[in-house]
């Protein structure tokens, strides 16, 4: 594999990628409803956003989160592929793939500004985790729409927030809820596992 593959100004061959979302850029006579638009900081890689409220908006503290970023933690909202056309530089793409470590296109997969460097986002299977710090909110009610909901891999953290919002020990949904997380829904978790164990015990599943 070429390891320059993202560089370059070719659509065909190994960068035939450039022609799928979350990368593909639309033509002048396609429908793509701006609702943001955002940069890297030296302004090479430009998108934008179809969809004004994220899928979800997170605050990550896993380990490789914090050395990716050299942060204490990483903040991604979740879009679908469909939701963002590249306007420049995905010519100017880099990836990275923390589980391999490898430079190869390979998902799930962090993209950066080959340039600056700047993080873009997470390049997952199905969904794209972007950074929201590129993207231009201009208004109170879209960084409300922005807002973190949760924390995830919260027991990996280097600092304490107590802002009362779900905090995950590792992935949300799947781990535990722990810290000032809001009672009633440990309690709401606590249940549907419930529910969940005892479908499993009355098909015979018992473990
Ligand atoms: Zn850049
Ligand atoms: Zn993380």
């Amino acid at each position: 594999m070429d390891k320059n593959q993202a560089r370059g100004e070719s659509t065909t061959g190994i960068s035939e990628w450039k022609q799928r979302a979350p990368y593909r850029v639309h033509g002048p006579n396609e429908r793509f409803d701006t609702k943001y638009e955002a940069n890297c900081h030296c302004g090479r890689v430009k998108f934008q956003l179809s969809r004004r409220e994220p899928l979800d908006s997170k605050l990550c503290h896993c380990s490789t989160c914090q050395t990716q970023h050299a942060a204490p933690f990483q903040w991604a909202a979740i879009f679908h592929k469909e939701d963002i056309n590249f306007t420049n530089g995905h010519h100017d793409l880099e990836w990275y793939d923390p589980t391999e470590k490898s430079i190869e296109h390979k998902l799930p997969c962090k993209v950066r500004c080959s340039f600056c460097h700047s993080p873009i986002m997470d390049e997952g299977r199905n969904m794209i985790l972007l950074f929201p710090s590129l993207i231009h909110l201009k208004t109170d009610e879209d960084r409300a729409y922005f807002k973190p909901r949760c924390h995830m891999f919260y027991g990996q953290r280097v600092m304490d927030i107590p802002d009362g919002l779900p905090k995950w020990s590792g992935l949300s949904q799947e781990s535990e809820l722990i810290e000032d997380s809001p009672p009633e829904l440990v309690r709401e978790v606590e249940r549907r596992r419930e529910g969940e164990r005892s479908k499993r015990f009355e098909k015979g599943e018992n473990e």
